[in-house]
């Protein structure tokens, strides 16, 4: 199991688009490999490619293994550069037995009618096709909808008067350009394929910063909120994003300082909140969606976080843009309000595999442990602190994540394209600033109440921590594992 520390670097990475680097290593290889298929064949560098491909064939292990033969970080000076390109090429979907440029870009002549056919590659020695005098030629990408190529995107013209036999001899910019998006197009294919298996994955990862973060995610890429010129705000809602803010449920995952763990998330009590129907001891569980969507002391910042929401929805420009991006409007007042509201709150542009961690079952009774009795009143306060804070909607949150997408993506290409955009134009800034300082309000407050908290210093609400054995240093009293 991955510690919690490590899941949080990879959530991190996921959430700037830096996630993995095996697949950008490999992009670079093939970008190189297929530059020096195009080199004149008495060169240096075409030779010592010759040199180690030989050493791949000779080497049984290398052939029968490309991807783990000598592998090992103390090893990798041994693998034959052509080896990692076998290995490469086989994690981006090109056939490894018999990898060829042929799999990433297509040779596209003009024939007598006008119509585009494809010509195989020309190779050292074989006769070449019979072309008219003149041929216009093109490069297309292999998956390329005929009738929706774009060029630059999906084709590339070739100039007039470029000779068939040195069309893929030399490296132009239309064969560069067409190599390039090829393998950018199957690198960010395989790179979202191990995302996505990732986030699968820590749906039940023992840390909150990549439980949380599987929730939020859908694909890995450069979140625009990361755009706001005020690092405070970005720095508040990355951690929001991840769940590690100064919230119990956070706060209590793991040991920190005199505070010991509290194993079950529901007792992890908010001291904001007084006792559920009166009934002393039983208190809601401070988690995310508590704070964001629940907690009675923040009902003035979030409807005001909900009014500026309604507003922007119903803004014509921030309409236009969502339906060109055809993104349904949410309703934030409606049926699932809250699954849209949570959604908004953590600026989410796509939703992963997860529900939201507060509907996670509780952890079963420990074996051997006696159920504790109770009236019938502290049984329901009980059940009421077990039940979610609000009901998620999967396709609610869907539809919520592709409208904040829709705005976020026109402010992000804006501020790609315009040097000086101006911010408060863009419904995306707009959405994304709002956001931001209902989280930054949200936790300003939380942190001025506690401190007139006689309670919450002493965290008389959770049960006191173990008393400390005479002479043994404090770490060794708590207890240590990080998972649940
Ligand atoms: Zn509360």
């Amino acid at each position: 199991m991955r510690r919690p520390e490590t899941e949080k670097g990879d959530a991190l990475k996921r959430e700037t688009g830096t996630w993995d680097q095996q697949t950008r290593i490999d992009k670079l290889v093939l970008r190189y490999w297929c530059k020096i298929q195009t080199m004149d064949e008495d060169s240096t560098t075409f030779r010592a490619l010759c040199l180690s491909l030989r050493t791949v064939i000779a080497d049984g292990g290398a052939r029968r293994d490309l991807e783990d033969h000598n592998a090992r970080i103390d090893q990798l000076h041994r693998q034959p550069w052509m080896q990692q390109v076998f290995a490469a090429a086989r994690r981006f979907g090109i056939d490894a037995s018999r990898p060829s440029m042929e799999q990433l870009v297509l040779l596209q002549v003009e024939d007598e009618n006008g119509e585009y056919i494809t010509v195989p590659h020309p190779r050292p020695g074989q006769p070449l096709p019979s072309m008219p005098a003149a041929p216009r030629m093109r490069f297309v990408l292999p998956d390329a909808a005929p009738d929706a190529l774009a060029v630059g995107e999906s084709v590339w013209p070739l100039p007039a008067g470029t000779l068939l036999s040195m069309a893929l001899r030399t490296w132009g910019p239309e064969l560069h350009d067409a190599c390039f998006k090829a393998l950018e197009k199957r690198g960010n294919k395989r790179r979202q394929e191990l995302v996505r298996a990732a986030l699968v994955a820590d749906t039940s990862a023992s840390g909150c910063a990549a439980r949380y973060s599987a929730t939020a995610l859908s694909a890995s890429f450069k979140q625009p909120y990361l755009y706001l010129l005020n690092r405070a705000d970005v720095s508040r809602m990355l951690q929001a994003r991840l769940g590690r803010v100064p919230i119990e449920e956070f706060k209590r995952e793991s040991p920190r300082g005199p505070l010991p763990r509290i194993v079950d998330r529901l007792e992890r009590c908010c001291y904001n909140c007084a006792p559920i129907d009166g009934i002393a001891g039983v208190y809601p569980a401070e988690t995310l969606s508590h704070v964001l969507l629940r907690c009675p002391v923040y009902a003035e910042a979030r409807a005001a976080a909900v009014q500026q929401l309604c507003t922007l929805a119903a803004d014509p420009a921030a309409c236009a843009i969502a339906t060109a991006a055809r993104a349904q409007v949410p309703s934030f007042s409606g049926a699932h309000a809250e699954t849209a509201l949570f959604v908004a709150f953590r600026l989410c542009m796509g939703v992963g595999p997860a529900p939201p961690p507060s509907h996670y079952p509780a952890p079963p009774p420990r074996a051997g442990a006696a159920i504790a009795p109770g009236t019938p009143e502290e049984l329901a306060a009980q059940a009421k602190r077990a039940s979610p804070d609000f009901v998620y909607d999967h396709k609610t949150a869907v539809a919520t994540a592709a409208w904040v997408a829709a705005l976020m993506r026109e402010w992000d290409d804006r501020v790609r394209t315009e040097y000086n955009v101006v911010m408060g134009l863009s419904p995306g800034f707009v959405l994304a600033r709002a956001m931001t300082a209902y989280v930054a309000t949200v936790f300003r407050l939380r942190r001025c109440r506690l401190q007139a908290t006689a309670d919450f210093a002493s965290r008389t609400r959770d049960a006191p921590a173990p008393a400390p054995a005479a002479g043994a240093p404090l770490l060794d009293l708590v207890p240590s594992s990080p998972s649940g």
